[in-house]
């Protein structure tokens, strides 16, 4: 239950006359990766894109009638993550579409490219428009302007200017497109569902679409899929550094998904395990906080042979609430989300797993809603370590003044949430639970303050909101 915001999820297929379906499908798969609006665009015959976009969830933003509008047997999606104000910009839902001198493009972005800011400044000081505060607009700018002679020419072009982390697809008039920054930071795969080619953010979405999983889209690589499922891989970046985002892991991607190499359900079991035998403690019951805990949570239990119950019940209802809590209904958030199971915690002494913990206000809310239901002793365990730097990559966390961890002691977070004792997973033990022969492609920059690549930290929340909005700051 991490105070990081989810990023974004895409989605693209081609060849199946049911493209938009499917992507309708896919995008509902990768909802928690992005809640704020969804996209889709699909290329109906010859070259014209038509598409349909709107804030929300995907299952409240496309009826049926808006999905039979989207013909074609290709085309791209887009769920998105933002936060702030500027977001609530129609023109940054993507997929965006551009018409370029090499055809009309179509692209969605997982990630954040750390250097849009400045390309932006130079392209627009040459008389570049944009139309968006995204940082992906920055890339198709780069990918029009190229004075190559085609598309995948153009892409290795642009991928040696644009610095961060990219996940995107791509359609074009007669080939999908589906490419990964050199690092790698965050997942994409695709996989086969008879001859169309399906490419997701995550695994769980081909799953749902009954498509077979083929392999993860490799970091650097560009894959050039054909209407009828030719597939032909490039890779430019061969030997690159990796720097996969260790948070995909802890928390973002879904526990049935196979991410980095791994599924991720067994990655967080471990994580419990090695947190388990690093932070002992003698107690009655293990419970999870919802949802990612429970992985973690149940690898703590095997572990420590301590019985897990549920103790708190997440209700998968809240949306959106327009209801402003009043001063006098406390933790009012935490509470809608979340209700104490007091049989499991009357008296006893409870062992809490939680993922992470960043700003520490919903760990302070969810222990005191366990001792108001009577837990005699609370120990909250941490599935990773303490949250100390801010993320460049494509996830919306919180500036370092406000995470909980890069200014107080473990004591002082123990004291600040009530928790009896609070013990965190090692960085030791987070390389070991990810696995040794894996755990040096892992990027753990918000542990430890040390980024696989140089951050740019020109790009500040002043400098985006200045040029217009988070856009280039917020993951997509
Ligand atoms: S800094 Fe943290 S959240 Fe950002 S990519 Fe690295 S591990 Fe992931």
């Amino acid at each position: 239950m991490a105070g990081f915001r989810e990023e974004c999820g895409v989605v693209g297929v081609i060849g199946d006359p049911d493209a938009a379906k499917l992507i309708y499908l896919g995008l509902h798969a990768l909802q928690h990766r992005g809640q704020e609006a969804a996209g889709i665009v699909t290329l109906n015959g010859g070259e014209e894109f038509t598409g349909h976009k709107a804030f929300g969830l995907v299952g409240d933003s496309f009826p049926n009638e808006i999905i039979a509008r989207l013909e074609g047997s290709s085309g791209v999606g887009h769920n998105r993550y933002s936060t702030t104000g500027g977001s609530r910009l129609t023109q940054n839902i993507q997929p965006f579409t551009f018409n370029t001198a090499i055809g009309n493009i179509a692209i969605a972005h997982n990630g954040n490219l750390t250097n849009a800011y400045m390309i932006r400044q130079e392209l627009e000081a040459m008389g570049s428009i944009f139309q968006s505060t995204s940082d992906t607009e920055v890339f198709m700018h780069l990918l029009a302007r190229s004075d190559k002679a085609d598309v995948l020419e153009r892409m290795v072009e642009v991928m040696s200017k644009v610095k961060g982390a990219y996940s995107l697809v791509i359609l074009t008039k007669d080939r999908l497109y589906a490419l990964r920054d050199p690092f790698g930071f965050r997942p994409l795969v695709f996989g086969r569902r008879g001859s169309a080619v399906v490419v997701a953010s995550e695994s769980c979405a081909l799953e749902l679409l009954d498509a077979d999983f083929d392999r993860e889209i490799l970091p650097g690589e560009i894959i050039e899929i054909f209407p009828d499922g030719l597939v032909k891989s490039h890779h430019p970046f061969p030997n690159a550094r990796k720097g996969f985002c260790s948070f995909e892991p802890v928390y973002f991607a879904r526990p049935d998904s196979q991410v980095f190499g791994e599924e991720i359900y067994n990655l967080r079991k471990r994580m419990g395990q090695v947190l388990a035998r690093e932070t002992a403690v003698d107690a009655d019951v293990v419970i999870a906080v919802p949802d990612s805990g429970f992985p973690m949570a149940l690898g703590y239990a095997n572990e420590a042979g301590i019985p897990m119950e549920i103790g708190l019940v997440r209700n998968p209802y809240v949306g959106r609430t327009f209801i402003e809590p009043s001063q006098s209904i406390r933790d009012f958030g935490v509470k809608l989300k979340l209700s104490p199971v007091r049989s499991t915690l009357y008296g006893k002494r409870v062992i809490v797993v939680d993922d992470s913990l960043v700003r520490g206000t919903t760990s302070l809310k969810i222990l005191r809603m366990l001792r108001k239901a009577g837990a005699k002793e609370i120990h909250m365990r941490l599935g990773s370590p303490p949250i100390t730097h801010s993320c460049y990559f494509g996830v919306d966390t919180p500036e370092r003044d406000q995470l909980m961890a890069a200014t107080n002691t473990a004591e002082e977070i123990r004291e600040f949430i009530g928790a009896d004792t609070l013990g965190f997973l090692s960085l030791e033990g987070l390389r070991e639970a990810l696995g040794e022969q894996n755990a040096n492609n892992y990027c753990y920059g918000c542990f430890t303050g040390n980024y696989p690549e140089d951050p740019c930290r020109t790009i500040t929340p002043q400098a985006t909101d200045a040029m217009g909005g988070p856009g280039l700051k917020a993951g997509f």
